[in-house]
């Protein structure tokens, strides 16, 4: 049933729909089109999602780690209500000019992933992102990687994926 390993996403244009701002509150978390059946299918295909995300905005004091907490417990209660599971949700909370080592394109995030998870398969794992900077990331550790838009999306990844017409 698993036949591959972990799947990092991005979230903001994987998952939801990117905004001109910021995800500030689940009303304006809208989630990207058969986002939720993907998930779904995928969580049965892989051993574990982990979700891998900067989120600037904590910087910015646009919103509180609470307030994400918030925003990300209502996105995993409708991804579960559609059998669909995530293991662990990572997110960058830096500025651009705290040059941390979380956000992407850097791989901390991936890295403290490896570190809670040594099981994980780099080989058999992949990350979805929309952005060059999650590719990047991605890359650097050798994880395949597949880059979404609005045309190809996670929905249509995962139909090439599981060869399933639905
Ligand atoms: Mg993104
Ligand atoms: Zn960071």
């Amino acid at each position: 049933m698993h036949r591959f390993d972990t799947l990092f996403l991005d979230r903001d244009g994987v998952i939801n729909k990117k905004l001109d701002g910021y995800v500030c509150d689940f009303e304006s978390f809208k989630f990207m089109p058969d986002a939720l059946m993907a998930i779904s299918k995928l969580s049965k295909i892989f051993k574990r999602i982990l979700i891998v995300t900067n989120q600037q905005c904590i910087g910015k004091k646009i919103l509180t780690p609470g307030k994400l907490s918030d925003i990300h417990n209502q996105m995993l209660s409708e991804i579960n209500k559609h059998s669909g599971v995530i293991t662990k949700i990572y997110y960058c909370p830096h500025l651009i000019n705290e040059s941390c080592n979380c956000r992407k394109p850097k791989n901390g995030m991936i890295q403290q992933a490896l570190f809670d998870f040594p099981e994980i398969n780099v080989e058999n794992s992949y990350l979805i992102g929309d952005s060059d900077s999650d590719i990047e990331a991605g890359n650097s550790m050798n994880l395949s990687t597949v880059k979404v838009d609005n045309k190809y999306t996670l929905a249509s990844w995962t139909r090439s994926l599981t060869n399933i017409n639905c």
